[in-house]
């Protein structure tokens, strides 16, 4: 049993403690305590039982938090890093993506590998991992990292819709199962997906999250709209067109109601283009939004307005997007930037958003993304300057992953 002090713990769920102290025990957290006294301290089992031996680590100037949730990634671009330019035009940008992909054929796994890596070193617990060939599933599996596993399936003119969300299905049973991994099949957008094949992926999802990227583009919203614009010719020229395809004539949220993706388990991505009545809609529902707000500057999606997010009641997660539109996958740089794009929002609603609101969305609300007793000690320490006065503030300052360490639990948390 270790009792860990701190100049500052944030529970999340509760405001930050100055001078706190977390007590945790083979790997899960038994208490948070505004006092440092271990004397206070109720230790745990029963009456009789030997009482596990207690070590006391101070930390000196740190901010305890849990690990940070990266609710939206896909790790199997990681070798894309700084290939493709910034557009001022998402389905330009995209043309460059698949481009890129079409010409390469080496192994993805050692930037993988290596982009797991620097996700940890920056303070990521859980990752929202969004892939097209699961050749992530293997290094996500072996690594200290928890999370979702989105199976992208695409497909305008899929013939046979419930056959291939079946099949994808399949592949994913044959996978190794892993207890802190959850795999789902999911949609890839509203304009690279056929209503039935939206359809079929619902009916299937049975009580697992459904990730998707919604409202990302302005150019989205026109071809739901009308059926016209930039990914229409886009569609065209990748000869993946459905002549058959009807514009549903209303917003991405609207859209997949109708289809019956609408409820609390939809995880809706970047959103950067939704009009407040579709926010509210996907509040009414419990759905998430999770915005990137890196990425949607690098591919021309444009800036999303994250006061109208948070105004609109949506549960707002956080994510970093690929390393093919983003610098680093260091999510206090995404809060910083955050910071600079809505100053007026509290540091302290952004770091929800990127604990507790992400780990909900991808099924691990129980586990992690907060400091409550019973909990994943999956913590992190971030230097903070002595006398600091305001920590949320800091957090959202712009870290870099030498201010970060992980706490060490003594334990697994196998239980
Ligand atoms: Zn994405």
């Amino acid at each position: 049993m270790i009792l860990y002090r701190a100049a500052w713990v944030l529970p999340i769920v509760a405001p930050p403690i100055r001078d706190g102290s977390v007590l945790v025990h083979d790997g899960r957290i038994v208490g948070v305590f505004a006092e440092q006294s271990p004397a206070r301290i109720q230790q745990p089992g029963d009456a009789g039982q030997q009482e596990p031996s207690l070590e006391v680590i101070d930390l000196g100037d740190v901010a305890v938090l849990p690990g940070l949730v990266n609710a939206h990634t896909h790790l199997e671009l990681s070798w894309m890093r700084d290939k493709i330019p910034p557009s001022d035009s998402m389905p330009a940008w995209a043309a460059s993506l698949i481009a890129l992909r079409r010409a390469h054929d080496g192994d993805p796994r050692a930037p993988i590998a290596e982009a797991i890596e620097e996700g940890r070193r920056a303070g990521t617990a859980i990752v929202g991992d969004v892939t097209n060939t699961l050749v992530a599933d293997q290094l996500l599996g072996e690594s200290p990292l928890a999370g979702a596993i989105f199976y992208e399936v695409l497909g305008l003119n899929a013939a046979a819709p419930d056959q291939l969300v079946t099949a994808a299905q399949t592949e994913l049973e044959r996978l190794t199962p892993r207890r802190l991994w959850r795999r789902a099949v999911v949609p890839h957008a509203p304009y690279s997906v056929s209503a039935e094949l939206f359809r079929a992926i619902g009916s299937a999802a049975g009580d697992r999250p459904v990730s998707v990227h919604l409202g990302e583009s302005r150019e989205e919203m026109e071809f739901l709209q009308s059926g016209t614009g930039a990914w229409r010719d886009l569609l065209g020229r990748l000869g993946v067109w459905n002549e058959r395809w009807q514009p549903p004539g209303c917003g991405p949220v609207e859209y997949l109601d109708r289809l019956g993706l609408l409820n609390e388990r939809l995880i809706a991505v970047h959103g950067t283009q939704l009009p407040d009545g579709e926010l509210t809609r996907l509040a009414g529902a419990g759905a998430t939004l999770v915005t990137c707000p890196r990425s949607n500057r690098w591919t021309g999606a444009g800036t999303p307005p994250i006061d109208r997010f948070y105004a609109s009641g949506v549960q707002v997660a956080i994510g970093t997007d690929s390393l093919a539109s983003v610098e680093d996958l260091n999510l206090f740089g995404e809060l910083a930037y955050l910071r600079r794009i809505a100053p007026h929002i509290p540091a302290a609603r952004f770091l929800a958003s990127a604990t507790i609101a992400g780990a909900t969305a991808l099924g691990f609300g129980q586990e992690f993304g907060s400091i409550e007793a019973g909990k994943r000690a999956n913590l992190i320490a971030v230097r903070t300057p002595a006398g600091l006065e305001d920590v949320e503030e800091y957090l959202v300052s712009g870290l870099q992953p030498d201010d970060i360490q992980w706490l060490e639990t003594r334990g697994n948390a196998e239980c």
